[in-house]
């Protein structure tokens, strides 16, 4: 039977950027999915938000998706832009790309990396044992793996088989999306009503149009028609406009849900298959793409046999509360999207708070994702954070501290005098850099912080210990995060961590 070290089901944007950040961290890595590429019929999903650009230009190829998409210096709550251009970020703002275009960046990318795909195959089932696990696939097929990942979206079997519940909030409304051709001219611009929010926007070709309508009623489950779009769209406007030749009719709901656990031994949830949502304020795609940045590296270590099972235990607790978080402001932005005359009251109300400074920056650093904070104990403010992308002087010139991460390993940023930040036997895990930095301090939402003296930063981007004038805890925060200390006797006890930079 074929092993790998991890196979991954589903090749949809976790699943990719989970495989990505195996291979980059030399993990035999497979995906299986079910589609025979990587071509999505439907624009699907619209873009993503601010700290998944900063993750992917934690990877280097942020770039590439910027050079396709459009920018927009603003996160939307319900139907509110919030300003976010004051963000200290590199990036203040969310990408507009359509999920097909984003799925073909990152299968091209994937495609640079030792990644093997199973194209045209289904994960049916899975049994797993002590060491491993054994996959059922679509045509008699079987697969072996020390570990399986469900990045298979929010009806994934993965779970279902892993016996993991899903508890949340059924549907209460569902949504018709769709791309169509159209004989009349439709109105511009979006429109709600009691049932819900509807519009026909023009796509880039200048012929098809972009269709989101609410249905009068919960849809079923069954795959929605043509004629369902038309009486859809003649309940909200009177008219079909005409509707004919489509590439891609949908349909979503608001039902919102969250897998009780993240793993279950062998098996881990990322992605849709974790957490569904309504896609108001359009979370779902970048919390995803976060869940496996969170997941690849620490995945990696316990693979390689750097760390124990324990940390696995880690992804759940701190990526569980960030899409509990989320999942609550879809809820409530969804209800926002309902009107009435009682409705656009409190919409304005709500509109006018979220306008103002201090609640415009919670709302935009929960969307953007800028603000997440795992909880690593007290400290420092930058502790559990997202480690900003400074622009650092060193010995070998000017540096971004991205560019430390493009390969997804730690590193060690001493700021202080140089050389005075030993790490023992960690440097054959851990980057160390000596550099200055001689701007200023300031975080998303929480604004300036004092200065620190060194950083030790996970290949996710998230500081994980912060030295502020002595080394005290750096080795508990590197044998937490990056294994034990593998100083053997006669070795002096330590070793001077002054490791290569990548
Ligand atoms: C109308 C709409 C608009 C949206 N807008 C946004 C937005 O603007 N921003 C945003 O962030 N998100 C948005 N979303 C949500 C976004 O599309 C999803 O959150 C995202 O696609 C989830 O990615 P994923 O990789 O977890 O799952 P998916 O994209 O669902 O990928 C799952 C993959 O697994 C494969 N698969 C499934 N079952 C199996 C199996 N048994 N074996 C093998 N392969 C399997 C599938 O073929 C698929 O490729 C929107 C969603 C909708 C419906």
């Amino acid at each position: 039977m074929t092993e790998h070290e991890v196979v991954i089901a589903g090749g949809g944007p976790a699943g990719m950027m989970l495989a990505a950040e195996l291979a980059l961290a030399k993990v035999d890595v497979a995906i299986v999915e079910r589609r025979p590429d990587h071509v999505l019929v439907g624009s699907r999903a619209g873009g993503f938000h601010s700290r998944t650009i900063e993750v992917l230009d934690q990877r280097g190829v942020a770039d590439r998706f910027l050079a396709e998409g459009q920018t927009a210096q603003a996160a939307m709550f319900g139907t509110t832009a919030l300003d976010m251009s004051d963000f200290p970020t590199r990036h203040p703002y969310s990408l507009g790309i359509w999920q097909n275009q984003i799925e073909r960046i990152m299968a091209s990318w994937i495609a640079e990396l030792p990644v093997r795909i199973y194209y045209s195959c289904e994960v049916t089932g899975f049994e797993q044992d002590e060491a491993g696990v054994d996959l059922e696939l679509s045509g008699g097929r079987s697969l072996r793996a020390r570990y399986l990942v469900g990045c298979d979206g929010g009806r994934s079997v993965i779970r279902k088989a892993a016996g993991i519940d899903f508890p949340g909030w059924d549907p209460t409304r569902s949504n018709l999306i769709a791309e169509v051709e159209v004989s009349e001219e439709p109105p511009r611009g979006v429109r709600h009503d009691a049932t819900g929010v509807h519009g026909l926007h023009p796509m880039e070709d200048g012929k098809t149009m972009r269709v989101v309508v609410t249905e009068q009623r919960l849809g079923t489950d069954s795959e929605p028609t043509l004629r369902d779009l038309s009486q859809a769209l003649s309940a909200v406007f009177g008219t079909d406009f005409g509707i004919h030749n489509p590439t891609w009719i949908s349909r979503f709901t608001d039902m919102t849900r969250q897998a009780a656990a993240y793993r279950a031994g062998r098996v881990l949830l990322a992605g849709d298959s974790a957490h569904v949502h309504y896609p108001a304020g359009g979370q779902g795609l970048s919390l995803g793409v976060q869940d496996a940045v969170n997941l690849g590296w620490k995945l990696a270590q316990v693979v390689a046999g750097i760390s124990s099972e324990d940390l696995l235990d880690t992804y759940h607790r701190e990526r569980h509360p960030v899409a509990a978080r989320a999942l609550r402001h879809t809820m409530a932005q969804g209800t926002l999207q309902r009107r009435d005359e009682r409705m656009n009251a409190l919409v304005e109300v709500v509109s006018e708070l979220a306008g103002m400074d201090e609640p415009r920056k919670r709302l935009a650093g929960l969307i953007s994702g800028l603000d997440i904070r795992y909880d690593l104990g007290e400290g420092h403010p930058l502790l559990g954070r997202r480690m900003p992308d400074l622009d650092l002087v060193t010995a070998r010139g000017p540096l971004r501290v991205f560019e430390l991460l493009h390969g997804a390993r730690p590193a060690l940023l001493n700021l202080g005098k140089p050389d005075s930040v030993d790490i023992a036997s960690w440097a054959d895990r851990v980057q160390v850099l000596d550099a200055t930095y001689e701007g200023e301090w300031e975080l998303p939402v929480l604004g300036a912080v004092t200065p620190p003296g060194a950083l030790l930063i996970r290949p996710d981007g998230y500081v994980a210990w912060v030295g502020e004038g002595t080394d005290r805890g750096l080795s508990a925060a590197l044998s937490t995060w990056f294994g034990p200390n593998r100083a053997r006797k006669g070795f002096g006890g330590v070793r001077r961590g002054a490791g290569p930079v990548n």
